[in-house]
């Protein structure tokens, strides 16, 4: 089995070669490292081979990990993927860097208000639920607009971009388009004048795809550690 320094390269080679094949400079991909359910130790294995920013899904699992990777700060970043409910944003306000997941006004106004002082504002992403399936969590296409220029408006949260969590599609064609179709969401925003700078698309089985759309910034897991533990 690949080590995950190996495998960490690998996913950097695969970065770029989709920015070469997209024309795009080989830089202008962001790798997240996805580490919900790795242990801390396997963490500490990325950074030491020269991954900087993480993401979780579980807002306890990640409190935990962080408190015990607490000596490689400020080297070390923290992004939450996952579902944040409203009892967990005070923790979440002080401990994370960037907030990919948020899909309602309540949520970013918390964050905002519980943010605190010492700390830049927090970096937030709006989760759009870019295949219109009804079970998954992210906002409507047609509710983006009014949220966006709300939570834009808030004081100690920055609102950076779009995130995305495409329905598994077979081929590299049927992959690119809800890729291609938030990307368009974003640049209707920045025509509205909101100035964004991310778009948080691509993970271990589709970032080729994502980046021939225009993703900055993209979220891998499986290709790094492995099958993630059931
Ligand atoms: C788990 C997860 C990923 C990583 O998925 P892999 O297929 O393991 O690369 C990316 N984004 C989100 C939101 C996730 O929950």
């Amino acid at each position: 089995m690949a080590t995950i320094p190996e495998n960490l390269n690998d996913t950097l080679t695969r970065i770029e070669a989709a920015c070469r094949a997209a024309g795009r400079p080989v830089n202008s991909v962001a790798l997240l490292v996805v580490s919900k359910t790795q242990a801390a130790a396997a963490i500490r294995q990325a950074h030491a081979a020269g991954a900087r920013s993480f993401g979780e899904n579980y807002v306890q699992e990640a409190l935990d990990k962080i408190a015990s990777l607490a000596d490689l700060q400020p080297s070390i970043e923290w992004h939450l993927i996952g579902p944040l409910q409203s009892n967990k944003t005070r923790v979440v306000a002080a401990s994370f860097d960037w907030v990919h997941s948020v899909d309602r006004l309540k949520t970013a106004q918390r964050l905002s208000e519980q943010r605190p002082a010492h700390l830049p504002p927090l970096n937030l992403c709006l989760q759009v639920n870019i295949s219109g399936e009804t079970s998954k969590s992210g906002l409507l296409p047609a509710d983006l607009l009014p949220l966006a220029l709300a939570v834009a408006a808030l004081p100690r949260v920055k609102l950076r971009g779009l995130m995305a969590i495409p329905e598994p599609a077979g081929s590299f064609e049927a992959q690119r388009a809800p890729h291609r179709a938030l990307h368009e969401l974003l640049l209707r925003l920045n025509q509205a004048g909101l100035g964004l700078d991310t778009l948080s698309m691509g993970m271990s089985a589709d970032l080729e795809a994502a980046v021939a759309e225009g993703s900055n910034l993209v979220r891998v897991g499986t290709a790094i550690f492995g099958a993630r533990p059931a």
